[in-house]
């Protein structure tokens, strides 16, 4: 890792942050519910994006004192980096979200399936550290099933976004709803913030559930029935 004063001209040099003025005026295209993405989030490739959060990470942790020509720092910058595009924040790229297999409903199955403890992780977009927590999901078929770790797999893609429960639940129902042609599904989110957890009130044994319920299980029976299955 460089020295500081390097690291400031490199930053000078190969970084140009936008200005404030810019930075407010960047309109995102966003409906409700919808992560706020800017309209030029895309205009950096992957490795782009990585060299950059390098060189502003080694800054933080160089602001915060700490010595980055240290081995077990020295490489600290470029793996928090990695981990932001490649997988924390992956989710942030359409190009990511997972392709869907529909079977036929064969079997004629009309009543709900459950997946339930589907294991999230996800991040608090207000202080930046971890939502950890469970998901469990029904629906019911309209016609055509959907490969099972797929349901994962729409869990694990909003999850990697900047997120807060409320949003990501509600963007799950969306997908699933849309994927699966049915108004007919219902998501529950169970989980722990770390801000609330090791930070500030430091309330380690609480957690927060979040419940989107759509046709069907609007119904108190049908509703009911999920929950008695998810508990
Ligand atoms: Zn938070």
């Amino acid at each position: 890792m460089k020295q500081n004063g390097t690291l400031h001209k490199v930053m000078e040099d190969e970084l140009s942050l936008p200005d404030q003025k810019h930075w407010f005026e960047t309109l995102h295209v966003v409906t409700s519910g919808d992560t706020p993405i800017r309209k030029d989030a895309f205009d950096l490739s992957d490795e782009e994006k990585i060299k950059k959060i390098t060189l502003y990470f080694a800054e933080i942790m160089s602001i915060l004192g700490l010595d980055l020509n240290d081995d077990s720092l020295r490489d600290t910058p470029v793996r928090v980096a990695k981990m932001f595009v490649k997988e924390t924040f992956n989710g942030l790229d359409p190009g990511n979200k997972p392709s869907v297999t529909l079977f036929d409903n064969k079997y004629s199955y009309n009543q709900m399936l459950v997946e339930k403890n589907i294991s999230l992780y996800s991040t608090c977009e207000h202080h930046f550290v971890p939502i950890i927590g469970k998901a469990h999901i029904g629906y019911i078929s309209s016609g055509k099933v959907i490969g099972l770790s797929k349901i994962n797999r729409i869990v694990q893609y909003y999850s990697q976004r900047p997120q807060v429960q409320e949003r990501l639940t509600m963007q799950i129902a969306n997908e699933l709803s849309s994927v699966l042609g049915t108004e007919d599904v219902a998501v529950v989110i169970d989980a722990t913030h770390l801000c609330v957890a090791s930070r500030g009130i430091k309330d380690i044994s609480s957690s927060t559930v979040t419940a989107e319920y759509r046709g069907a299980f609007s119904e108190t029976g049908r509703r009911e029935e999920f929950l008695r299955y998810i508990n």
